[in-house]
């Protein structure tokens, strides 16, 4: 791993962008970079590009400065994309992408095949993009601005350190950006729990429409336009919905549908211990890590949890006769 400091040599002009429906490590990551710029190059001008990140992200330092449209034919000396595996997701933003001098890219994504940046630093081991930037910074250039979209973005992607990605570093880590004086308590319950009332609905909705199936070891809910009609709700509102799926006892895989357009459902899954998910999501376009991975499908319902069910299947008999049981 090489540091910040060695990419930003000779740059004068760097834009920052990360992937689509901005999560909370997509967005600490692209404001740790900016608040890291402020603190340690004011000289360099340094924009942000990135969608409207969802409003419990706006406490974040400098997320009123994000830019959601393009710059008309601005040339960056460098443009750093994080967490983001493909160029799709950073779609309105890539012609400037493109023209840029130079592209780095900073992921944990097992699914990035490192083949869109001249610069990588890939690490699908990582607990999240945040902690990567954190190594990358070093801790010595880190104010609070920074260190509180870094933790943030740590938080998100661990579940609240629970999620198996979780390491000694990535406590070490948290350890060390507490030390600035972050309201850690306020980030965690505002940030990452707190839900609306629609949202606890739309929840308790999932949850009762949950079914089942390869004797309880995989369960799936979907939720058709109709009913996000019917509350009001949007994808931004699902937050949480897969998490508490992938919790059923006895579940190894968990499997999420909502409808996002008459026909086209966007689809997360989350398993426990052994099913590669990544792998299900890459075969349809997405992506993801092995424990958690996201994709969009057109079609019935009911025929792409078939398909996802015979992959899993598939992983499922390879595991027992690796097993041998
Ligand atoms: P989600 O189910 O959308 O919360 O996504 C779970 C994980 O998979 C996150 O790390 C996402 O960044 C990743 N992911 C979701 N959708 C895609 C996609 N279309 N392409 C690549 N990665 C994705
Ligand atoms: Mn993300
Ligand atoms: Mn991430």
């Amino acid at each position: 791993m090489k540091k910040l400091e060695e990419y930003l040599k000779g740059v004068s002009s760097l834009a920052v962008t990360a992937h689509i429906n901005p999560d909370g490590d997509a967005t600490g990551s692209v404001l740790a970079v900016l608040n890291y710029m402020k603190d340690n190059h004011p000289e360099i001008q340094t924009n942000v590009y990135l969608q409207e990140p969802e409003k419990e992200l706006a406490f974040l330092p400098g997320c009123g400065e994000i830019h959601t449209e393009l710059s008309a034919d601005k040339v960056y000396d460098l443009f750093m994309i994080c967490d983001c595996s493909t160029l799709d997701r950073i779609d309105p933003f890539a012609p400037a992408y493109r023209s840029a001098g130079r592209r780095l890219c900073v992921d944990h994504h097992k699914s990035n095949a490192g083949d869109f940046a001249e610069d990588n630093e890939v690490y699908p081991d990582v607990s999240s993009t945040c902690e990567i930037l954190y190594d990358l910074m070093g801790t010595e250039h880190i104010g609070r601005n920074t260190a509180e979209c870094l933790y943030t973005g740590i938080v998100h992607d661990t579940g609240v350190f629970k999620y198996s990605c979780t390491s000694r570093h990535t406590m070490e880590i948290a350890g060390d950006l507490m030390d600035r004086g972050l309201d850690t308590t306020s980030i965690i319950d505002n940030s990452f729990y707190s839900k609306t009332y629609v949202q606890n609905q739309i929840l308790g909705r999932a949850l009762l429409e949950s079914v089942l199936f390869f004797n309880g070891r995989c369960i799936f809910s979907v939720i058709p336009e109709s009913v996000m009609k019917f509350y009001g709700v949007t994808g931004a509102d699902m937050g949480g919905v897969i998490e508490q799926l992938r919790l059923t006892e006895g579940v190894e895989v968990a499997i999420f549908l909502y409808e996002t357009q008459t026909g086209v459902y966007k689809v997360s899954l989350r398993s426990k211990k052994f099913i590669d998910v990544s792998k299900i999501a890459v075969a349809y376009g997405g992506g993801g890590h092995a424990r958690a991975a996201g994709f969009t499908a057109s079609g019935r319902s009911r025929a792409i949890i078939n398909e996802i069910s015979a992959m899993i299947a598939q992983q499922l008999e390879d595991a027992q006769a690796q097993s041998g049981t």
